[in-house]
C-alpha cells in the first residue's frame, strides 16, 4: 500500500474509496487500536482503523502517565502481569524517547518497618525488571528526602526509598502511534462512528461506519474486524450478538492537577496505601503536578466522565496526609476523570482488586474483542489481538516484529524546548514554520508555551479538526489548566476557522461547544 508523509482525512478516505477489501479492520483509536493498526502495517496488512471522536478521545489520554510495571500488582501477587509490563516499559522507552522519561519516585516513610518491607518489594522489582531495570532502587535518608521534597509532611518521618518508572505524555504518544501506522502504509481516520457490523454465512465480513463530519455513511469490507474500544467493547458486541454478556466492569479513576509551588519537587510521591488498599501518586508532569487516582466502580458510562464530590475529596485529603503545604479545592487547575475497562468476571469483588492483565474474546462471529490491560502493554496487547485476527481470517501468518520499532518522530536527541519535544523529529518543522513567519511563534495563552506553529502543524498533519483536539490531546492545556484552556477556545477557533475554511457560526458552536466540555474539568 502507498503510505503519506503525515495524517491527512482527504488521503484517508482516497484509500479508503480504492481498497476492495481491507485485511484488518480496527474499532477504536487508543492505545490499544492504535497498537495493533501499527502492528498490522508493520507485518505488512492492509489495515485501516476507524475512531468514533478523536483519536485518544477515550481512557487513553486520561491516564495517570505512568509507563510502569505496577508495583502495587505486585503486592497483590501478579507477578506474570508485572513481569510482562516491565518488559514493555523498557521497550517504549527505547521506541519513543520523545515521548517517554525516566521519572524517579519516592515513598517516605514514617515506621523504619516500612522501610525494610517496600524496599523489600522494591527490590524485587528491580530484579524482575532485568537488562530493562531503570535504575537501583534506595533507601533514602531522612535528610536528603527533605532536600527532594521539602514539603513532605515531616512529623514522624524516618526517612524513604526512592525506585524508578516510567512517563510519558499519553495522548501524544497515541498520535505517534497513529503517525507511524500511517508510515508504514496503515489507514487511520478519526471521527468515523462505527455503527453496523456486516456479516455474511454469520461471519463478520466488514461494517458500515459514519463520518461524523459529513453524516455520510461508508461500508467497508475486511477480511477480520478487531473491538478496541476499551470501556465500550460491550456497544459493539452487542451490534455483533445482542445477547452477548457484558465483557467490562467500569471502574472510574479521577486526577486532580496542582501548581508545582505545592510539591515543588522533580520527584514523585507515591502514597503506598490509601485508605482503600490503593496506591496515589502526586507526579510533577509538565510543569504542574498530577494527583491521582481513584478507583470507583461505575454503572453507567460516558464519553466524558466525570469526577465525583467524593473523589476530589478523597485525592486532596491523603496528599494533605502526606505534605505540609495544604491544598483546597481553589487551588485545583484541572480535574480529568477516566474509565478503566477492568475485565468482568463472576468473582470481581472490587474494582482496586480486579485484575489490570488483558483479556481476548473471539465471537462464533470471528469478531475479535480486546479489553482490559495497561498503557504501559499496549504493544503486547495489540500483538495478541492481531495474532487471533491472523488465525481466524487466515491471513499470512507474519512475526510481530513491533518490539524494536522506533515510533514516529524518534530521535536521540531531544529538542531543547521541552514542550515542542514532544514532537520529536518533527519539532525541527514547526520550527521552520515560525521562522517563515514570525505570527507563528504567538503563544495561545501567555501563561502556556503552545504556539499557533503547533496548532497549524497539528491542523496539517495530525488530523487535529475541533477545538478540543487541539486544546485537550494536541496540546494538553486543558488536563493542565481548564481555565486558561476555556480562555484560549476562541482563538484557538479563529486560527483553525481560517486554515480549515470554515465560518464565523463554526467558530460560535465550537467556542460554546468547548465551554460546556470544560465545565467538568473546572474544579
Ligand atoms: C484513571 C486511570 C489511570 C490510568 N493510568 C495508567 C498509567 O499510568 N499507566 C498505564 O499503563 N495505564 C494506565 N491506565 C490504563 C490505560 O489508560 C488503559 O488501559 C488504556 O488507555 C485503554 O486503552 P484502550 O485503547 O483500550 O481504550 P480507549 O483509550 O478508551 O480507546 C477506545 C476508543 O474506542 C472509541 N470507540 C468507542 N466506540 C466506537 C465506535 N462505535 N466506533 C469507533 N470508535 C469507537 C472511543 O471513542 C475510544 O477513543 C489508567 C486508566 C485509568 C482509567
Amino acid at each position: 500500500m502507498k503510505s503519506y508523509s503525515m495524517l491527512s482525512r482527504q488521503k484517508a478516505f482516497e484509500k479508503i474509496s480504492q481498497t476492495k477489501i481491507w485485511d484488518v479492520v480496527v474499532i477504536g483509536g487508543g492505545a490499544t487500536g492504535m497498537g495493533i493498526a501499527v502492528d498490522a502495517a508493520k507485518r505488512g496488512f492492509k489495515v485501516l482503523l476507524l475512531e468514533k471522536n478523536d483519536f485518544a478521545k477515550g481512557t487513553s489520554s486520561r491516564s495517570t502517565k505512568l509507563v510502569h510495571g505496577g508495583v502495587r500488582y505486585l503486592a497483590q501477587g501478579n507477578v506474570k502481569l508485572v513481569i510482562e509490563a516491565l518488559r514493555e516499559r523498557g521497550f517504549l522507552l527505547a521506541n519513543a524517547p520523545h515521548l517517554t522519561s525516566i521519572q524517579k519516585f519516592v515513598i517516605p516513610v514514617y515506621r523504619y518497618f516500612d522501610q525494610f518491607f517496600y524496599a523489600s518489594g522494591l527490590l524485587l522489582y528491580d530484579i524482575l525488571a532485568g537488562k530493562l531495570s531503570l535504575s537501583r532502587t534506595k533507601l533514602l535518608s531522612k535528610k536528603t528526602l527533605l532536600q527532594w521534597m521539602p514539603t513532605i509532611q515531616k512529623t514522624g518521618l524516618k526517612g524513604g526509598i526512592v525506585y524508578a518508572d516510567g512517563q510519558f505524555d499519553d495522548a501524544r504518544l497515541v498520535i505517534a502511534l497513529a503517525l507511524t501506522a500511517n508510515d508504514l502504509g496503515g489507514a487511520v481516520l478519526n471521527y468515523a462512528n462505527v455503527v453496523e457490523l456486516k456479516k455474511k454465512d454469520g461471519k463478520v465480513s466488514g461494517l458500515l461506519f459514519r463520518d461524523e463530519e459529513t453524516g455520510q455513511t461508508y461500508d467497508v469490507a475486511s477480511k477480520s474486524v478487531i473491538n478496541a474500544t476499551g470501556v465500550f467493547v460491550d456497544a459493539i458486541l452487542e451490534l455483533d450478538d445482542k445477547s452477548s454478556p457484558a465483557a467490562v466492569m467500569p471502574s472510574q479513576g479521577v486526577h486532580l492537577v496542582i501548581e508545582k509551588k505545592f510539591f515543588p519537587s522533580d520527584h514523585a510521591l507515591m502514597i503506598p496505601k490509601t485508605k482503600d488498599g490503593r496506591v496515589l501518586f502526586a507526579v510533577p508532569w509538565k510543569n504542574y503536578v498530577v494527583l491521582g487516582t481513584t478507583d470507583t466502580p461505575l454503572l453507567e458510562i460516558s464519553e466524558e466522565p466525570s469526577a465525583l464530590q467524593d473523589e476530589i475529596d478523597f485525592i486532596i485529603d491523603h496528599f494533605n496526609l502526606y505534605n505540609d503545604k495544604k491544598i483546597v479545592r481553589e487551588d485545583i487547575k484541572s480535574v480529568f476523570a477516566g474509565l478503566r475497562p477492568l475485565v468482568k468476571t463472576s468473582n470481581n469483588k472490587s474494582t482496586a482488586l480486579a485484575s489490570r492483565d488483558h483479556t481476548i474474546i473471539v465471537s462464533t462471529s470471528n469478531l475479535i474483542t480486546i479489553t482490559g490491560g495497561k498503557w504501559t502493554t499496549y504493544r503486547k496487547m495489540a500483538k495478541d489481538a492481531l495474532n487471533n485476527a491472523v488465525f481466524v481470517a487466515k491471513l499470512p501468518v507474519v512475526k510481530c516484529t513491533t518490539r524494536n520499532l522506533r515510533l514516529h518522530g524518534y530521535t536521540e536527541t531531544k529538542q531543547q524546548s521541552t514542550l515542542l519535544s514532544v514532537y520529536g523529529s518533527d519539532a525541527i518543522k514547526i520550527q521552520e514554520l515560525m521562522h517563515a513567519d514570525p505570527t507563528m511563534s504567538e503563544r495561545i495563552h501567555p501563561d502556556h508555551e503552545c504556539t499557533k506553529a503547533e496548532l497549524i502543524w497539528s491542523v496539517r498533519n495530525e488530523m487535529a479538526l475541533q477545538v478540543e483536539d487541539i486544546l485537550a490531546r494536541r496540546s494538553r492545556m486543558l488536563f493542565v489548566d481548564a481555565a486558561a484552556a476555556v480562555s484560549s477556545a476562541r482563538k484557538v477557533a479563529e486560527w483553525m476557522a481560517l486554515e480549515l475554511n470554515h465560518d464565523e457560526a463554526w467558530i460560535n458552536q465550537q467556542v460554546a461547544s468547548f465551554q460546556e466540555l470544560a465545565k467538568t474539568y473546572l474544579p
